[in-house]
Formats: structure tokens, sequence, C-alpha cells
């Protein structure tokens, strides 16, 4: 009561809730089929998630691209499975979103041998910066919302990694609740990683795409979007990496695989 007459007092209200838009609805429907797997009550979340990430995320189209209400939702609906359960903003320190129509080119500076730098230009799908940026290529992002088997979706890895920036480096690690559940994570993703390198040299079938053996980082986002596109597998292949990622991100996609079966 005391806050809120001094609320009253100094002038400050309470922020209201974003509204879910109706026209949004029949997008998640035709757009993003993982929607249409989600059980009823996470698709209430995904609704409130969408809003709020909507109503706090700037879009902006870049190269030509003119930004439909489509592109926005089918974006803000991938990016918000991973927070499902999230209080407040989806992603407090993301503050834009830029989307190209196709792959862009990007600078990338490596450090040769001898220490001086190479500057080469690159083509990406998507990229994560630590700045609270996202940068996706849109025809990549319509793909891979499409096809919900392959385990290969931009707008999932790109946001993954936007968690694993949350707590500081860019590590493979997000920010997670206790000192036991970094323990946890750490020796669980250690393990699974340095296999899976291992399997991947050897040339060996693994359940996850190979561009996670690039480092710790890609491995999360890899692994990430996987757990969301082939729970089961994951499951089935790496049962304790499975129970870290259904730990962290409070859902388990294997039940809604099966919703479909
Ligand atoms: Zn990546």
């Amino acid at each position: 009561m005391i806050w809120k007459s001094l609320g009253r007092l100094f002038g400050v209200k309470p922020k209201p809730e974003p509204i879910f838009q109706d026209s949004w609805s029949p997008i998640l429907e035709e757009r993003v089929p993982l929607y249409l797997k989600l059980p009823e009550e996470l698709r209430e979340d995904l609704h409130r998630q969408v809003a709020r990430f909507i109503a706090s995320v700037r879009f902006e189209g870049c190269g030509g691209l003119e930004l439909t209400e489509e592109m926005v939702v089918v974006v803000a609906a991938q990016a918000c499975l991973l927070v499902l359960h999230r209080e407040g903003e989806p992603y407090p320190k993301l503050k834009v979103v830029y989307l190209y129509p196709s792959t862009f080119s990007s600078v990338q500076t490596r450090v040769q041998p001898g220490g001086f730098m190479m500057e080469s230009e690159v083509h990406r799908l998507g990229e994560s910066w630590d700045t609270g940026t996202v940068v996706l290529a849109w025809d990549s992002v319509a793909h891979g919302s499409r096809n919900v088997r392959d385990a290969a979706n931009v707008t999932i890895h790109e946001f993954a990694h936007q968690l694993d920036h949350e707590d500081g480096p860019t590590d493979g690690a997000p920010a997670l609740a206790s000192n036991a559940a970094y323990r946890s994570w750490a020796e669980v993703f250690r393990e699974n990683y340095a296999d899976f390198v291992q399997r991947v040299q050897k040339g060996k079938k693994t359940v996850l795409d190979e561009y996670g053996a690039t480092n710790a980082a890609e491995f999360f986002a890899v692994a990430t979007e996987t757990f969301f596109e082939k729970p089961v597998q994951l499951h089935r292949k790496r049962p304790e990496l499975y129970e870290e990622l259904k730990e962290y991100y409070d859902v388990d996609p294997r039940q809604w695989s099966q919703r479909d079966r």
C-alpha cells in the first residue's frame, strides 16, 4: 500500500502488460509449426512473451527489406520459445533485431600466426552480438521455422547466443540460478563437448550438427536447436545434456513431439 501511494505521489505508473494482437494467431498457426505442437498452456505463455518481445525490441529491415508483421511475429515467436517462463522482458539486454532479405556479408577479423590481424568478408545467416543486437537473414528464418525436424533453426541458434551473452562471457553457459547449477552444467557440457568433438574428428555420425564442434558457445547454440527440433533423438543419444537443457529452458519438447505421432 505504501508503495502504491508513493507511486501515485511521484506519478509512477505500473507498465501495462503488452497485448497479443488477434492478427498474430494465424501467423503463428501458418508460419511457426512448432507453435502447433505446444500444449495449450504453453501457447498462452508464448502469446504473452511474444507481445512483450514486440513491445520491447526494435526491428529494422536492412538491405532493402521491407518489414512486415509476419516477419516480426515469426522471429519473436521462435526467440520466445527459449524464454517461455521468464518474468518481465523476454530478453532484457536485447535492443534491436536487424533483418536482411537473405545472407548478408560481415567482416571477420582473425589473428594470424605471427600476431597480425587479417580481415575477410564472410556470408552469414545470422549473428548475435553482446551489445544487444541480433542480425538475421529472413529467408533462413522462414526456412528454419518451416522445417521443425532438421535441428537447423537460425533464430533459435542466435537467441541461444543472446542468452549466453547475458552473464558476461559467451562461453556456452547462460546465466544459471545457482553455483550448483553452474557446476552441473560445466561438468555435463564439458564431457559431452569433448566426446562430440572426438566423434566429429573421427567422422562418426552425430545427432548434433558438426558446427557445434567449433567451440563451447557454438556447441550450446547447436544443442539448443537440437533440443527444440530433435528432442527425442537428443534425449536418446545424450540424456544428461538433454536434462540440463530441459532444466534451463523449463520445458520438455519430447512431450510435444509425441503429440503429433
Ligand atoms: Zn553461432
